[in-house]
């Protein structure tokens, strides 16, 4: 028994590290809470986990570039087309059902107490179009300047429902949700602009034959070395996690100070996060692939204890990448399109949230939705989710684009954020859980198309 258990310990050691940080960092935030330390203090105690954060935001830039540019060039116009079809559907279609399953469940636990339709003249009149939303969106895939949008946050230009409604205004959420949120909205990237400029050049790339094997050769060498980065980055993790997971308790607010409304909510969202990524999501794979997802979820678990640990699926691509391709055995060609691309449209939590929260602040504000309403708020949740870039606590900002679509009031955001910072951290283990799954389903329905390689049939000969 003790060889056995010394084995397993081996092989998951890394794994069993993480689990051990997580409840570490959990017992050492609350033991430290009763210290009452200064804000100084917090401060310098976050550092070891403010680190994890930036080794792996460090390397999202070039994986992403590198993965789609050389996995795209590897397929030929045929293949990489059905592919990207096939995915992107996909992605739609499981977000869309997440939306639903928010949905049915705020509506059954109806956590902001009982809708009384209200008269009041001014109640619910939309005051901006989703169409605004949608533009933004758009404008967000076409960078004007790739530099910028390496370092510059998405914009939205939506409008307040407390201004007159202005296509042209920026979106400025409340202060307090821009202060909590300032990790995301002042360090990240505009990863939609970068992929869709990545996956154009990959294809292009394709194209050119061997006129572009030299930047392909040059992008599959990076790719390499950015997957051996993560192999040494990846032993800090257990030590990072400790101080990420304890510094972010010492910063909550006083979990007693949430009123009862809000815990309902926080539970509906944590119920329908369940439900859809531990049973809806799994049950696709296993009818699509007839194979187990919870092996394959197993293969996972270390991604899913960063995405816990990070509230970021940005930051959790590279340790998604290389589960799946060590654990999960999935061909790296697939992994190069599949993941980046879900790791910024696909974010099923983020939309299953987004749509339970903007009911929950209706329900809060006596303010009886209609089907038109609730048609559009699942529309925008799905838009907001897309435009949400994979970042701790992105979708809060996003948010503002559902709600402004219904009339509103976007101030009421802070009605969540107490709780937001838990709730992140359960729909990025969410979105982090969708992409994989996905990936080993498009592996799946690939199959075919990538076993022609050898006849040169689908893919380039010299690229793997
Ligand atoms: N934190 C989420 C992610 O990175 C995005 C969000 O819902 O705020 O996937």
């Amino acid at each position: 028994v003790w060889v056995r258990v010394k084995n397993v310990c081996k092989q998951n050691g890394l794994l069993i590290m993480s689990v051990l940080a997580v409840v570490i960092g959990c017992l050492l935030g609350f033991f430290l809470r009763t210290r009452r330390l200064t804000e100084q203090e917090v401060k310098y105690f976050q550092f070891p986990g403010e680190l994890l954060m930036r080794m792996l935001k460090m390397l999202i830039l070039p994986l992403v570039v590198s993965s789609l540019m050389s996995g795209l060039a590897a397929l030929d116009a045929k293949c990489s087309s059905r592919l990207g079809l096939i995915t992107v559907s996909y992605y739609l279609w499981t977000t869309f059902v997440a939306v639903i399953v928010g949905i049915i469940m705020v509506s059954i636990i109806h956590p902001g107490g009982a809708a009384q339709k209200e008269d009041s003249e001014d109640s619910g009149k939309p005051i901006m179009s989703s169409a605004d939303a949608l533009l933004d969106l758009i404008r967000n895939m076409f960078p004007a300047n790739l530099v910028q949008a390496t370092f510059q946050q998405v914009r939205h230009h939506a409008a307040r429902s407390d201004t007159k409604p202005n296509f042209a205004l920026d979106l400025t959420p409340p202060p307090d949700v821009l202060i909590r949120t300032r990790e995301g909205t002042s360090d990240g990237m505009n990863v939609l602009g970068i992929v869709i400029f990545s996956a154009t050049m990959g294809i292009m790339l394709g194209r050119m034959g061997p006129n572009g094997s030299a930047l392909v050769n040059f992008c599959q060498s990076l790719n390499e070395a950015v997957l051996r980065i993560v192999a040494i980055v990846i032993w800090y993790f257990p030590f990072g996690i400790v101080f990420l997971v304890a510094g972010k308790i010492l910063e909550m607010s006083d979990p007693s100070a949430m009123g009862k409304k809000l815990g309902f909510y926080a539970v509906t969202v944590v119920f329908g996060l369940v439900l859809h990524g531990l049973f809806i999501l799994p049950a696709m794979y296993f009818f699509i692939t007839k194979k187990s997802p919870i092996v394959y979820i197993r293969g996972i678990l270390q991604a899913l204890l960063i995405a816990l640990a990070t509230s970021s699926s940005s930051a959790t691509l590279p340790i998604t990448f290389k589960c799946l391709l060590e654990n999960n055995h999935i061909d790296r060609r697939i992994i190069r399109f599949v993941l980046p691309v879900g790791a910024t449209i696909n974010m099923d939590g983020t939309a299953l949230y987004e749509a339970v929260a903007a009911i929950f602040i209706a329900q809060v504000n006596n303010y009886e939705l209609d089907f038109g309403q609730i048609i559009t708020i699942s529309i925008t949740a799905t838009a907001a989710s897309i435009g949400a870039a994979g970042i701790p606590q992105a979708g809060l900002v996003t948010m503002v684009i559902v709600l402004t679509s219904v009339g509103l009031p976007t101030d009421d955001i802070t009605l969540i954020i107490a709780v937001d910072w838990a709730l992140d951290r359960f729909r990025t283990m969410v979105n982090v859980m969708g992409d994989a799954l996905a990936t080993g389903i498009m592996a799946h329905i690939c199959r075919k198309d990538f076993m022609k390689e050898g006849d040169g049939v689908s893919f380039k000969s010299g690229f793997s």
